[in-house]
């Protein structure tokens, strides 16, 4: 059988050998901790600690702050010393909760003891997973209690396990399938539970030959669970893609993965239900690849949330020379970083250090029509065009050309040769576009309010 694949993407430069063979190391830091109150996506959430509070390891220090939304924990055992605005990757300030570590990691009662899984209903396992702040591990950040409850169970055809880290340089997914694929699988079966139709897929690109063994190896005799082997290209992790990859499937921005009959979970967070459900442990820990040039020993580690990422990097040995560039993430879709002293949460996957700013070394001319953008974009998009639309200050065309459709893959700027800034020109139109989208809402909603109270007057 040939490999899963989508069409459009591209074969990047991988950069995995600088860290894939690296095995997971523990690490351990005193000192501050930051627990910012949005994560990924959904209402930021609401402290339930106060300044001066003593916290244990695995309890809960703020509630979902709405229905899309998350329960924080704190990783630590110590004292609340701040609830303010903090720094976070995403470039802005945001209300977090700082614990000064003890040092001791003393954890909540019960944490570790086994539960089975049979002694669990439905609505039991939601709610340890809601209870455990668990979010999507590999990207945005989607409340993975909410994802995992759609109209009908009955209609969840596939559980796929996004095991496919298409993302050039990162590794961690790979070595949590190497080193530990009992937590994915087991992660795999509670989910499994959920749905009475579902088969288990978990796919896995073809250049982890080693996590494909290991995964293949454990699921021998399981009926209901296979590994499909991907055809390794970027963006193959994206949701669309992954789906249409692995099922035949599609999806656009507008439907959930539950609407094509598949419910998507990363590998990494595949794991962190088995801690929450089998081991009655919440998320705490997270593994992390700090990788690139500048680092001068590029590894894998496993360390609690909420440690700065500059102590992680210095702890690993620092950089060999001063980094042109930090990113936060991968190199395709991450954030630039000015300042490492900013808490790694949930969906954090990496820090990526290079000698070399390549895109601010990069002089964009105009484009030279080859059209190579058009077919790598997995979405089917038209980038030459709608960047010049955007460039013109044209939004609704950039709307009607299905922009909004965009998903920030990277994937033209990537193989354009006339370095154009394709994608930077549609993350900034799509802001603009859903702010100008905000606003109408909001001017119609007061309107309507308005008529509203008027009428009553009237009456
Ligand atoms: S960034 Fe957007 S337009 Fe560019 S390849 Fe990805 S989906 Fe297509
Ligand atoms: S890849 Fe660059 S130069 Fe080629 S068509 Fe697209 S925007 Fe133009």
């Amino acid at each position: 059988m040939g490999l899963a694949t989508f069409r459009g993407g591209v074969h990047t430069y991988e950069g995995k050998n600088l860290s894939e063979y690296c095995a997971i190391k523990e690490l351990e830091f005193d000192g501050d901790y930051i627990f910012p109150m949005s994560q990924g996506i959904g209402a930021p959430s609401k402290p339930i600690v106060a300044v001066g509070d003593y916290v244990l390891a695995g309890q809960k220090i703020a509630e979902p702050g709405g229905f899309i939304s998350a329960v924080v924990t704190s990783s630590v055992s110590g004292t609340v010393k701040a609830i303010e605005p903090r720094l976070t990757t995403m470039g802005s300030y945001v209300q977090s909760i700082v614990i000064t570590s003890d040092g001791l990691f003393k954890e909540v009662e019960g944490i570790g003891t086994e539960r089975s899984l049979d002694d669990l209903t439905k609505n039991d396992i939601r709610n340890i997973i809601k209870e455990a702040g668990i979010i999507g591990m590999g990207g945005a950040g989607f409340p993975t209690h909410v994802k995992l409850a759609p109209k009908n169970d009955d209609d969840i055809d596939y559980v796929i396990a996004n095991g496919s880290e298409c993302e050039p340089m990162l590794t961690n997914d790979h070595r949590l399938m190497v080193e530990e694929p009992e937590r994915v699988v087991g992660g795999m079966k509670v989910v499994l539970s959920l749905f009475p139709n579902a088969k288990g897929i978990i796919a896995i690109e073809n250049n982890k030959q080693t996590a494909i063994d290991k995964i293949r190896h454990l699921i021998e005799g399981e009926k209901n669970i296979s590994v499909v082997v991907m055809r390794t290209k970027y963006p193959e992790g994206g949701e669309r893609q992954l789906i249409y990859a692995v099922t035949g499937r599609k999806i656009n921005s507008k439907m959930l993965p539950a609407d094509a009959g598949c419910v998507v979970d990363n590998v990494a967070t595949l794991a962190a239900i088995y801690d929450a459900v089998i081991k009655s442990t919440p998320i705490m820990k997270k593994n992390i690849t700090i990788t690139g040039d500048a680092i001068a020993d590029p590894s894998n580690v496993r360390i609690r949330l909420g440690v700065p990422y500059g102590r992680i990097v210095e702890a690993i040995g620092g950089y060999h020379t001063t980094p042109a560039k930090i990113i936060c993430g991968g190199p395709m879709m991450g954030m630039a970083l000015f300042d490492t002293n900013v808490p790694v949460v949930k969906n954090s996957s990496a820090l990526c250090a290079f000698v070399h700013d390549e895109v601010a070394e990069s002089v964009g001319t105009h484009c030279v029509r080859c059209g190579r953008c058009v077919d790598a974009c997995p979405i089917f998009l038209i980038p030459p065009i709608m960047s010049k639309e955007v460039e013109k200050g044209n939004l609704d065309k950039f709307v009607e050309l299905n922009g909004m459709e965009c998903i920030e893959c990277g994937t033209c700027s990537y193989i354009c040769p006339a370095k154009r800034p394709l994608t930077q020109l549609f993350k900034q139109a799509k802001k603009e576009v859903q702010a100008i989208n905000r606003a109408k809402q909001a001017a119609e909603k007061a309107k309507a309010d308005a008529e509203k109270a008027a009428a009553d007057k009237k009456d």
